[in-house]
């Protein structure tokens, strides 16, 4: 959990007024916090969170307050996309060292412990609305993170830096130009 407000709402978009966590608490779980004020490992659910949500809701650090995953902001993500439901987290993700340009402002998309997200086709779902922007979407299934979006050949030429097919020229050009000249590199896997 890691918040950068103002970029949040420019690639996401601002909180939906009419998304709410209800029963959900998967962040308080999952996610790693490391704030000056509040720290908490990847994984384990938060020394606060009890069966009832937050047992300190009232007076929860900042980055609780602050931090609201994908499915709170991006409308095009279906209602039934709520972390709790869906068995999917998604989040921007920040690399402090990025191995290429895919990774250092991304989406996440977390499959959660036990969840069936891939069978029910719920994944592909939360993907399809996911992948259509210049934002780099990663699916994480627990073992390994894969990128999404853009395509391996697209991804393949951005970092090359070798000239693109016709059909493709544009979307590369679209994402050399948000993303500046990068090195080669692999990783993309
Ligand atoms: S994962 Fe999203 S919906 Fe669930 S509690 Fe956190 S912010 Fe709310
Ligand atoms: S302090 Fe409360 S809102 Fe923050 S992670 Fe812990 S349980 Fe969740």
């Amino acid at each position: 959990m890691h918040a950068e407000p103002d970029l949040e709402t420019s690639l996401l978009g601002p909180v939906l007024a009419d998304r709410v966590c209800g029963e959900c608490m998967a962040c308080c779980t999952i996610l790693t916090v490391n704030t000056p004020e509040f720290k908490k490992p990847a994984g384990t659910p938060c020394e606060h969170l009890t069966s009832n949500g937050c047992g300190i809701h009232a007076v929860r650090p900042p980055i609780c307050r602050s931090w609201f995953c994908a499915w709170r902001r991006v409308a095009s993500m279906p209602d039934e996309a709520r972390p709790d439901r869906s068995g999917l987290l998604v989040s921007l993700n920040f690399e402090r060292e990025p191995r290429n340009c895919f990774e250092g402002v991304s989406v996440s998309v977390r499959k959660l412990p036990g969840s069936d997200a891939i069978e029910s086709g719920m994944a592909a779902i939360v993907l399809d609305s996911l992948c259509d922007g210049l934002v780099p979407v990663w699916f994480s299934d627990g073992s390994k993170k894969m990128l999404m979006h853009p395509d391996p050949e697209v991804a393949g030429l951005v970092l090359s830096g070798e000239s693109a097919p016709s059909h493709l020229q544009d979307e590369v050009a679209a994402w050399r130009e948000q993303y500046g000249v990068f090195a080669a590199s692999d990783g993309t896997g």
